[in-house]
């Protein structure tokens, strides 16, 4: 059962193959068995999900299940769930159980889906490797020896590792796309405004956006449908329809204007990931699309912009963890400034304070003019190239990560580093753009993601160049050789 999709385990929980209660029961005891092996839970809710999942039964018998009705997913631990211990993958919250469930846990919620548990991630959803999450590291299904990708490196190594068939993420700066990559799954990071934010932990508030992370593009559709629309709690959330997104995935497309920007294939990234991302593209060609070579000229701000906006939003929203509205809380402070700084000092791990500081540099008296308000004219600069690319093709592609995943203690003494693996993914945050992660090959047994930006709220057309692919190719089915049964 783990093996199938969501869209083909919907069917059978229809066509009564096998019980909610069941699939559910099985996730959890292969949960129970291979997950010591990964650590892409932080929690896992057995008592919950089987009351759920006999709600979802009842529900199925009555003939007024949705899409996702009994369908058991994982939900990233950045999200806020009643009565459920939310960490955010920090010492912070270790204690903190949500007195309230976010927007998206809800829609999950009333579709009657399963929710199994939550997952691992880095500290606050800072990092590219999930080695910052005080839960300990996440390794990749595909090599134990490697990472997963972050900061939903628990979500996308508990999909590749089929110990769950779908789950949520979170991406300020490419942490659906870069593991999904990783791990070789398939992720989309809807348009800024498109899925709620309300009740997901805040990293950089006008950059995080939440998406689904699954093995297929159609499952992708089916869960987005579900997570997707309007919100009066969130004031950056967009009112606007939601279409079905599964409506046009088989599309044809005959006359695509696929753009390539030249900067995306130049230094720094991988040969054998180039060939891979390269043999994709004919795959493409042959279905009839147009290949017009296209430049982003401002790619290289966009770590550098970046590293100055998010730190700025994060040490501004991390204020309030600070021992008293929220937060580990120290013992036996002297006054008030001890109670500050050592409940800081002890629930923040290194890359979080690490960003604080950088943050409330960038924002402080005399610095803002150099450094936040100069980032924000870079912004405008870098989404004026997309907004460019976007009048002469219909969607952008290139690799998601100019590697494959690297190994686990390769890249965590040199931040830099470690920052460069987004150098794809980021710039489509601080334009705000959709952005999706397919799985295109391998180099080794190392899998590698195709992505795939468009224009705003474009989802469903980047769901349906995604799936076209994955009806030409079966990297999306390949599982690693441990988890395959
Ligand atoms: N790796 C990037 C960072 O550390 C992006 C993280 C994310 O998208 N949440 O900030």
């Amino acid at each position: 059962m783990h093996n199938k999709t969501i869209a083909e385990l919907s069917a059978g929980l229809k066509n009564g193959d096998f019980s909610s209660e069941e699939l559910t029961r099985s996730f959890l005891a292969r949960i129970e068995k291979l997950d010591p092996q990964v650590n892409s839970y932080i929690s896992v809710t057995t008592d919950e999900a089987l009351s759920q999942a006999r709600e979802a039964d009842k529900r199925i018998a009555a003939g007024n299940a949705s899409a996702l009705t009994g369908v058991p997913i994982a939900q990233k631990d950045i999200f806020c769930t009643n009565g459920v211990k939310t960490s955010s993958g920090s010492k912070m919250l270790d204690k903190f159980i949500a007195p309230y469930d976010a927007t998206v846990v809800s829609k999950f919620n009333q579709a009657g889906a399963v929710m199994l548990g939550k997952t691992n991630m880095d500290e606050f959803a800072m990092g590219s490797s999930n080695e910052t999450s005080f839960y300990g590291p996440v390794k990749n299904p595909w090599d134990l020896t490697a990472v997963p990708g972050g900061s939903s490196g628990g979500s996308a190594a508990a999909v590749a590792a089929r110990l769950a068939p779908g789950a949520t993420g979170t991406d300020t700066g490419g942490s659906i796309r870069q593991p999904a990559a990783l791990c070789g799954i398939t992720g989309i990071k809807p348009t800024y405004g498109r899925v709620s934010r309300y009740g997901m932990i805040a990293f950089a508030s006008s950059l995080d956006q939440a998406g689904p992370m699954e093995r297929t593009s159609e499952d992708c559709a089916l869960m987005l449908n579900a997570m997707a629309g309007f919100d009066e709690r969130d004031s950056t959330s967009v009112e606007k329809d939601v279409p079905d997104y599964t409506a046009s995935l088989n599309d044809d497309l005959k006359g695509l204007k696929i753009g390539l920007p030249r900067e995306y294939f130049g230094e720094g990234l991988d040969s054998e990931v180039a060939k891979v991302i390269e043999a994709s593209i004919e795959e493409y060609k042959k279905q009839g699309a147009e290949i017009v070579e296209i430049s982003l000229p401002n790619t290289g701000l966009a770590v550098p912009t970046y590293y100055v906006v998010a730190p700025a939003e994060c040490s501004s929203n991390l204020s309030r963890m600070d021992g008293v509205r929220f937060g580990h809380r120290c013992d036996n402070p002297a006054d008030l400034e001890d109670l500050y700084k050592r409940s800081r000092g002890e629930g923040f791990g290194a890359e979080v304070k690490r960003r604080i500081m950088i943050g409330a540099y960038a924002l402080s008296a005399g610095y803002y003019d150099a450094y936040y308000l100069k980032a924000q004219k870079l912004r405008q600069l870098i989404s004026d190239d997309f907004k460019k690319a976007f009048e002469q093709v219909d969607v952008i592609m290139g690799p998601t990560s100019p590697t494959t995943a690297f190994n686990l203690g390769e890249k965590s003494d040199d931040p830099v580093t470690m920052y460069l693996s987004d150098i794809y993914t980021i710039a489509v945050n601080l334009a705000g753009l959709p952005g999706m992660s397919v799985p295109a090959g391998f180099v080794g047994q190392r899998p590698v993601g195709l992505q795939i930006i468009g224009n705003y709220f474009e989802e469903a057309r980047l769901l349906n160049v995604a799936h076209k692919f994955q009806q030409a190719s079966d990297w999306h089915q390949r599982a690693p050789e441990n988890f395959s049964d």
